[in-house]
């Protein structure tokens, strides 16, 4: 899998540009406010195929460009608990207004959702084939995207390297978090590779040792 990072918009969000291994097709990993510009020139520039994009969780850093990849063709997948939000994000505007004040009407479209998954769902997406786990507690549709024979999961803002996603937003709740890290993310196995939703990578052996919120 060739998977590149982009770290985009007003809170550093991280894009995933993932690659097929043939080179053809391609996927993205949430959408912040730049992904358009920063990967639909690169992915037509490759001539690669758009197939998905895969939404970690509804927060409007990690959705509000969404629209821009479904218009490119992406089949767009989510969490339902998330619908709202996704779908109607519209309504969340002076909610977001309030913590980044130049933020403007355009910059909250919402999204059709094509596919809602859930967890233990299977995914197969640019040629690879990714199981969901529900990790709820930072917002309650999160989820995982693991792939199993790459050893990679793209985490959203379940677990970051050396912390854990933020609890006090609408609908988080601290040990719903903490539950969803100690059984969908510490039962995958040591050497799986995580890629979060914001700051670089790390692994499961890695913050079963010494995440300081999430003991195993
Ligand atoms: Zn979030
Ligand atoms: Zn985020």
């Amino acid at each position: 899998m060739n998977i590149s990072a982009a770290p985009l918009g007003p809170f550093e969000t991280n894009a995933y540009l993932i690659v097929s291994d043939d080179g053809r097709t391609c996927g993205v990993v949430d959408a912040p406010k730049g992904a358009g510009a920063a990967l639909l020139g690169e992915i037509k520039t490759r001539g690669l195929k758009l197939t998905h994009l895969l939404i970690t969780h509804g927060h409007w850093d990690h959705m509000c460009e969404a629209h821009l990849f479904a218009a490119a063709g992406a089949q767009v997948i989510a969490h339902r608990d998330d619908q709202q939000l996704i779908e109607n994000i519209e309504a969340y505007k002076d909610r977001y207004q309030s913590m980044i004040p130049w933020l403007t009407d355009d910059d909250f479209c919402s999204v059709k959702v094509d596919r809602w998954v859930t967890e233990g769902d299977a995914l197969a997406a640019c040629g690879f084939n990714f199981e969901i786990r529900h990790v709820p507690g930072h917002c309650p549709g999160s989820i995982l995207f693991y792939a199993a024979q790459e050893k990679v999961a793209f985490t959203g803002d379940a677990i970051f390297a050396g912390s854990v996603g933020r609890t006090d937003l609408p609908n988080g709740n601290w040990n719903q978090l903490l539950e969803a890290i100690r059984q969908r993310i510490y039962t995958l196995p040591d050497d799986t590779v995580l890629l979060p939703g914001h700051g670089g990578q790390t692994t499961v052996g890695r913050e079963k040792k010494t995440n300081p919120y999430a003991k195993p």
